[in-house]
């Protein structure tokens, strides 16, 4: 696709979302290139632009793309697969993921990321930040990641986890493969990869490595993307070794700060809940995973309250914004036991704080429809068939939008979907070669 090329997507209802919050009936987005060139009425822009490719989005709603906060692309294997009953949050470290991710080749590594890549696309997911661990195959493995990226055509941002679980030398490897792709996001001419510096969680970096992560971090320019306190057993460890909470920790190390993530952040007391706002750090709520988990929920709300930016993420779950979102309000109607709660501030961890983490990491603005902003955009098949407007368009995402299927997903201005047919990957055939790695990659699993 030249810089030029014209893609309109019309005879939809356009909800800008960001600062303008429009709806536009009978609407149409200009996409010229790689980004919004106008939005307007359908036969205006027809009008307008007569030789653009135009995908009719049948009255159904044309919205930016989703960004998922917190990924864990390398999790596609453990579907239907077989292990140890696990009573508790560590058991299932050590029942599932650390074996899991050891049994990882390089070409496990680039299957696993395909499947759930897809499924963004499918799921109008169009950036995500993604946390990758494969002890067996780290050095390239974020490469490998980055390829799978850029071949789809979503954004990601990056990051192997460092942990000192894999003795010395899975610390060493671990910290050079952040390095490395550090410095390939930083030459990266597409705009759409990032780097972090991943950590596993405080229970497994000892204080040397964490000092190693925060030091490439700041020579970098970015920032860390970390477990932090997802089960108490990450604070009692802190507390025995270091005397200090987890979030406590962190900022005496200097890893706190407005590039930064910290994933979960469900067992905090209310000083780190200050540490985090004093130093801007963006917190990742997964309520999935933590329901599946069973480790608690984070006290999101509190958070908000507090001035804490807080997004969304699905911990490897799934690649489906839409379903997290809504298992977030439902968390917190369930965890207050009152239906009034929540809506409005979960809703805008999806609409709102992930698009502002991932505009700081993409150095432009996503998450909103507006003239020269990043072509990142789908439809949904969703056909308002209730009233509409700027007052209810949250009601329209939750119980509308993120309840029917995506039909098209455009990033940076490239049509990855259309009409739920995928344009850059073929998903009978990554399927079927996932279908074919996964048997070993289970046997090796069985033996670790
Ligand atoms: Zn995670």
């Amino acid at each position: 696709m030249s810089q030029t090329a014209r893609v309109l997507i019309g005879n939809g209802v356009v909800l800008t979302l960001g600062d303008d919050n429009r709806v536009i009936e009978d609407g149409a987005v200009l996409v010229e290139g790689r980004v919004v060139k106008t939005i307007g009425q359908t036969a205006a822009l027809r009008a307008q632009a007569p030789g653009a490719e135009f995908i009719d989005a049948h009255g159904g709603v044309i919205m930016p793309g989703f960004v998922c906060a917190h990924h864990h692309l390398y999790s596609t294997f453990a579907c239907g697969i077989s292990c140890a009953p696990s009573a508790n949050f560590v058991e299932i470290l050590e029942h599932l993921w650390w074996k899991l991710d050891r049994a990882l080749t390089m070409e496990d590594v680039r299957l696993s990321a395909l499947i759930p890549v897809a499924r963004a696309i499918k799921a109008g997911t169009t950036t995500l930040i993604d946390h990758h661990a494969s002890p067996s195959a780290i050095r390239g493995s974020l490469d490998c990641i980055a390829d799978v990226v850029l071949q789809a055509g979503i954004r990601a941002s990056l990051c192997y986890e460092v942990t000192d679980r894999n003795g010395a030398a899975g610390t060493d490897d671990g910290i050079a493969e952040s390095a490395a792709f550090c410095a390939r996001a930083r030459a990266d001419t597409s705009g759409r990869l990032h780097a972090l510096v991943g950590l596993h969680a405080g229970m497994t970096i000892s204080p040397g490595t964490l000092d190693r992560c925060v030091d490439l971090a700041h020579r970098q320019g970015t920032g860390l993307h970390m477990h932090v306190a997802e089960d108490q057993a990450d604070q009692i460890d802190s507390l025995k070794k270091y005397q200090a909470r987890v979030i406590q920790r962190l900022k005496a190390a200097g890893g706190l700060g407005r590039d930064s993530l910290a994933i979960h952040c469900i067992h905090l007391a209310d000083e780190e809940l200050d540490l985090l706002r004093e130093t801007d750090t963006a917190v990742v709520h997964n309520p999935q995973s933590n329901m599946n988990n069973a480790v608690g929920a984070a006290r999101v709300l509190d958070m908000v309250k507090r001035g804490i930016r807080v997004g969304l993420g699905t911990d490897g779950m799934t690649s489906d914004m839409k379903e997290e979102v809504r298992a977030a309000l439902w968390l917190r109607h369930h965890e207050h036991r009152d239906p009034r709660v929540g809506f409005v501030e979960v809703a805008e961890m999806l609409v709102k704080q992930n698009p502002a983490i991932a505009s700081r990491f993409f150095g432009a603005a996503l998450g909103r429809l507006a003239v020269g902003a990043p072509a990142d955009l789908i439809v949904s098949d969703h056909v308002p068939f209730t009233p509409i407007s700027p007052a209810n368009v949250l009601g329209h995402l939750l119980f509308g939008v993120c309840a029917a299927p995506v039909d098209t997903t455009i990033v940076d201005g490239r049509v990855l979907m259309r009409d739920q047919q995928l344009r850059t990957l073929d998903w009978v055939d990554i399927s079927r070669q996932a279908r074919a790695a996964s048997p070993a990659t289970w046997r090796r699993f069985a033996t670790l």
